[in-house]
């Protein structure tokens, strides 16, 4: 059923209300932190694309699970709950570009000249990718991984010997080496739009990590010359934290780096009255700023991601009363092979967190 697009917020609020009154125990709704902030008071569970996916295996009990966020992460939560439950997401054409930025197909090319260099490479795909890569993971000994455990699997690889082919994420990947002591000479950049090294190995001899060329739009537009603004602003002693989807020099000019998680409970455990610049996405620093007013909280720069706004409060309403009414639309569905190993991937990612 299409709702009218007019309809005033309150009733949009009211009319959630009402589902979830309806549904109780049968319904749960998981956001991301991104999501617009009456979506997230109607939620319960509130978290990072971790905390959710680790949520979403716990949810045992409930028939319906909406999830509010970009779709790759509504198609984690399919793969990792029950094969009872339904999963819907509200507008499945909420895609995160970054995730768009590594392909299969791509991905096999690369990994079929990695093998013949006659190293051993251990794929690590982000979070942020289409569910045949986190399978594509699954078959070759790999792990998906998060901002917030990005270090930890990395880490793991480099214990065994082996070389991360770390993707799509290359910003993620490089602060996450700088994190272990590895310099950017001794990382290789796979360029997947040009043609990359057909038979030659040399230009991966004696590399400890490989990156992907993909980034996140909303992350790299966060610059050194906005911790300059927002210094001359606030002054110099205001702390810069930062998410490592941003640029190094960006991240080594702040004083905390880390996932939407820890910046979370990094700027709540501070003392009143201290004074923060947040390098993240607008939607979350704002209700971060709303929730502590009793601390300065300012955005490095305002900067929202528009897929992830794309579920708006009226399709969230939408989806929950196509459950009321008896055509739960849209589903999501995952392709039973990629969900088969891509679970494999991150059950062994949630086996190190
Ligand atoms: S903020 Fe960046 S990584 Fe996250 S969904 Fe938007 S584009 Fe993708």
């Amino acid at each position: 059923m299409t709702l009218d697009a007019n309809m005033p917020l309150q009733e949009i609020n009211g009319r959630i209300a009402a589902v979830r009154k309806r549904l109780g125990k049968d319904l749960v709704i998981l956001a991301h932190y991104y999501q617009n902030i009456n979506i997230v008071r109607a939620a319960d569970f509130v978290g990072d694309s971790l905390q959710l996916a680790q949520s979403a295996s716990r949810q045992t009990d409930a028939k319906y699970i909406v999830f509010c966020a970009v779709s790759f992460m509504a198609e984690m939560a399919r793969m990792l709950c029950q094969p009872h439950q339904k999963v819907f997401h509200p507008d499945l054409a909420a895609k995160c570009p970054l995730a768009e930025m590594a392909v299969i197909s791509d991905v096999e090319r690369a990994w079929e000249f990695l093998k013949g260099t006659g190293r051993r490479v251990i794929p690590v795909v982000y979070v942020n990718s289409r569910a045949d890569l986190k399978a594509f993971c699954g078959k070759n000994g790999g792990f998906v991984c998060t901002s917030a455990n990005a270090g930890k699997a990395m880490d793991f690889v480099l214990s065994q010997g082996a070389v991360p082919l770390f993707f799509p994420d290359e910003n993620l990947g490089r602060n996450t080496a700088h994190t272990l002591g590895i310099k950017d000479d001794e990382m290789f950049l796979w360029e997947p739009y040009t043609d990359m090294p057909k038979t030659d190995p040399s230009p991966i001899a004696g590399k400890k990590v490989i990156l992907w060329r993909g980034f996140c739009y909303v992350h790299v537009a966060f610059k050194p010359s906005d911790i300059d603004d927002v210094k001359r602003t606030h002054g110099n002693d205001i702390k810069i934290i930062v998410h490592p989807e941003c640029v190094p020099a960006v991240v080594q000019r702040s004083d905390y780096v880390g996932s939407t998680s820890f910046i979370k409970s990094t700027v709540e455990a501070a003392p009143p009255g201290s004074r923060w610049a947040i390098g993240t996405e607008i939607n979350f620093v704002n209700r971060l700023r709303d929730d502590h007013p009793d601390k300065l909280i300012v955005p490095l720069k305002e900067w929202g991601c528009r897929e992830m706004a794309r579920v708006t409060p009226l399709r969230f309403l939408e989806v929950l009363e196509n459950i009321v009414n008896g055509k739960p639309q849209p589903e999501v569905a995952v392709d039973p092979d990629h969900a088969k190993y891509a679970k494999i991937a991150l059950e062994r990612m949630l086996a190190i967190t």
